[in-house]
Order: C-alpha cells, then sequence, then structure tokens
C-alpha cells in the first residue's frame, strides 16, 4: 500500500540499482521520494557478478555507447564511494586467453581496430596465467574495466534511504499507481513482465546461474573471461559465472547450471576449486538489447527505468542520470532507450 502524501514528489517501485541510483539522483536534486522494495520478490542486481567491460564478443568491439558511458561510470561510482563511504568500485584488468588459433591469428592480422590499444594490449604467448590458463596462445587484457559489488553498494544504499525514512519493504501494487498525486517511477527488473502498464514492453529476459567457489594457493587479481568468468572477490574466493537460459525463469540455482559452469571452469583453468555458494537470477533484457525508459504512452504520472539486460552497470549510472534531467528538467531521452519507440505495440494491443 503507498505511504503516499502531498509531500512526495516521486515513489520509486524497486530497489535493485535501476531503482537505487534513480532515487539516489532525485534525492540529491532535492526531491522528495519514496522507495518501495518487497523482499519476497527476488533482485538480479544481488545475483549479478558487477563486471563492466567496454569490449566484448570473440572480436572484442567496442560496446554501444562505450566511449560514453566508460568514462562516465567511473565517475559516478568514485563518487559514490565518497557519498556513502564504502568501497565498492574495483577497476581491475580482464584477461582474455585466445580460444583458439584461428582467433589468435585474427589479432594477428591488419583487421584489428587501429585505437584497439586505448582499451586492450595483445599478447601472443601466456606468459603470465602460464599456471591458471590452459591456453598458452596468449591473450587480450583490458582496460577501463573491473567489477562492482552489487551487494554491498546496495545494502550501503538501504542504510542509506533508511536513515533518510524513505525506504518503504514491501510490495506496491502497481495499480495503486494512478489515484497518486505524485509520478510513480517502475523499477521493477524482471517482475516488470506482470506490470499491467508495461507488459507490452518486448522484454527478452535471460536466467542466469554463478557460483561462488574457493581456489587454494592462486594469486590473482585480474578477472578471467573465456566461456565463462572467473572474478576475485578475496582471498581464496572468487565468483564463477554465468549461464544464458531463455527457459525457466526463475531465481533457482540448478544442477545442470552447476555442471555447466564447473565444465566451462575445467576448460579454461587449470586448478581445482570447492563450490560454497550458487545463486541464480533473472536479467531484464529486451528483444533490442536497449534499455526501457520513458513515460508510459497513456498516463503521465507513470514510467519505467528498466532492460539494462546483461549490462546494468555499464548503463545505470549514465541512463539514471539523463531520465533524473529528463524528469526534472525535461531534457531529451535517447531515442534508442525512450519507450516510445515501441508507442505502436501499445496501440496495436488495443489500447488509446
Ligand atoms: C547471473 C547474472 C549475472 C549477471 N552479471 C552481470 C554483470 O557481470 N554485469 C552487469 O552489468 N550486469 C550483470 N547482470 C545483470 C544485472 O543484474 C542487471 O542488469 C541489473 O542488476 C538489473 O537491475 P534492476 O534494478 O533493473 O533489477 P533488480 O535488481 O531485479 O531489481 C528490481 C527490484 O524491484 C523490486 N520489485 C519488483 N516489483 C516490485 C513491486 N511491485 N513492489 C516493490 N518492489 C518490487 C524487487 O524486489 C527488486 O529488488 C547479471 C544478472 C544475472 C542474473
Amino acid at each position: 500500500m503507498s505511504k503516499e502524501s502531498a509531500e512526495t514528489d516521486f515513489i520509486i517501485v524497486g530497489q535493485g540499482l535501476a531503482g537505487s541510483l534513480l532515487a539516489y539522483l532525485l534525492l540529491q536534486r532535492g526531491k522528495k521520494v519514496q522507495i518501495f522494495d518487497a523482499p519476497e520478490i527476488p533482485s538480479s542486481s544481488r545475483v549479478a557478478a558487477g563486471i563492466f567491460n567496454p569490449v566484448t564478443g570473440r572480436k572484442l568491439v567496442k560496446t554501444w555507447m562505450a566511449d560514453e558511458l566508460f568514462p562516465f561510470l567511473e565517475q559516478f561510482y568514485l563518487e559514490l564511494e565518497d557519498v556513502l563511504q564504502v568501497k565498492f568500485f574495483h577497476q581491475v584488468p580482464i584477461y582474455r586467453p585466445f580460444p583458439n588459433e584461428e582467433v589468435q591469428e585474427y589479432f594477428k592480422s591488419d583487421k584489428v581496430p587501429e585505437n584497439f590499444a586505448d582499451f586492450a594490449t595483445i599478447e601472443f604467448e601466456n606468459i603470465a596465467y602460464q599456471d591458471l590458463v590452459n591456453s598458452q596462445l596468449g591473450g587480450v587484457t583490458t582496460k577501463q574495466s573491473g567489477w562492482v559489488d552489487l551487494k554491498i553498494l546496495l545494502d550501503a544504499f538501504r542504510a542509506f534511504f533508511r536513515q533518510k525514512g524513505v525506504l518503504f519493504q514491501e510490495n506496491f501494487n502497481p495499480e495503486s499507481a494512478l489515484s497518486n498525486n505524485c509520478k510513480t517511477i517502475f523499477c521493477e527488473g524482471f517482475q516488470a513482465r506482470v506490470n499491467p502498464y508495461f507488459n507490452y514492453l518486448p522484454f527478452n529476459p535471460v536466467k542466469g546461474e554463478v557460483l561462488e567457489v574457493t581456489i587454494e594457493d592462486i594469486n590473482l587479481d585480474t578477472i578471467i573471461n573465456q566461456g565463462a568468468f572467473v572474478v576475485p572477490l578475496s582471498q581464496n574466493t572468487f565468483r564463477l559465472g554465468a549461464t544464458y537460459s531463455w527457459h525457466e525463469l526463475d531465481f533457482i540455482p540448478t544442477h545442470q547450471g552447476k555442471e555447466d559452469l564447473l565444465m566451462k571452469y575445467h576448460k579454461l583453468m587449470k586448478p581445482n576449486l570447492a563450490v560454497i555458494g550458487h545463486l541464480a537470477g533473472v536479467r531484464p533484457a529486451t528483444k533490442d538489447r536497449r534499455p526501457f525508459i520513458g513515460i508510459h504512452p497513456d498516463f503521465p504520472q507513470i514510467g519505467i527505468f528498466n532492460g539494462l539486460g546483461s549490462k546494468g552497470v555499464s548503463l545505470a549510472p549514465y541512463f539514471a542520470t539523463q531520465f533524473t534531467e529528463f524528469l526534472l528538467f525535461g531534457k531529451e531521452l535517447s531515442p534508442e532507450v525512450n519507450i516510445n519507440r515501441f508507442t505502436s505495440l501499445y496501440l496495436r494491443a488495443g489500447n488509446s
């Protein structure tokens, strides 16, 4: 049930990464905010590995908007560490061993973009990781990469919002949004599929599983990524992930998921490991691989900040800031993220 009063400017539904950043920016700009977060609805932010990486794919091309997003996220998270007084932002390289000679040949060729050295270095022998990684072909080490400890970040936000008296740990019924006198922004992650106002949007949710593991006698402060990723959390403890499945979209870890991850690990890495934890979540991905941000086509008092897919850590700072400026000052939203690109779908579904 809403605690909305004449004093409230914005209700934010969801305290995952999306809702936390948006609520934080609105509060910073002096707005009265209330946040609703249902403890019984799982959050994919609390499962995520939190990796940010400007280059992807076999040929390691720059990701969408990398030149804007990566400098922005660095400054944003560093400032946030100061405000929240916690360390959660880990800037570490990602080593991507070449999986085979064909990929190695590509990186020896003149097809590699000229500015590649700006964001990665290339080695044609595996010297640094020869005791750890199976491939001896060398690989690429990316810069401007790392991981965000989302559990630490979200717990710190939870304490910050509680201390301001703006967090209500309860379910928000979407139907109640229209009767409130303030704007309601839904940041519900995967749960948006049952929101009656936004279920016309073409989501493409993807289940993912991760393991927490220990590896003895290892000295590794780099993320290793090829088929699977191994993220150093603390001495001897690592996150191993992730699976991708478009079926059984729930938060239940599976035997199959664990076996897949262990198989990929042993293909990539030499040392043995012990599993100490296993989590599953659902990425709020979208059919066109771009976020869903904006205001409902018929109801100006409700909006959405969602669709962060598997790149929430890279996308959320930039687009939470852009959406805040849109909400407060009417600045333009990037057309690629604005949900008005799907108004025809909304109308076709028999609305308006
Ligand atoms: C296995 C796995 C690995 C991943 N790895 C990475 C990675 O390495 N890097 C990366 O950038 N991203 C990664 N992701 C993706 C990342 O988790 C998402 O992009 C991001 O966390 C989504 O955040 P969100 O706030 O939109 O959703 P969520 O974190 O799911 O938050 C939604 C919140 O809304 C609340 N809620 C929903 N409905 C209601 C309601 N009606 N009332 C009250 N509260 C409600 C829920 O309780 C929840 O807290 C991964 C995801 C998975 C599953």
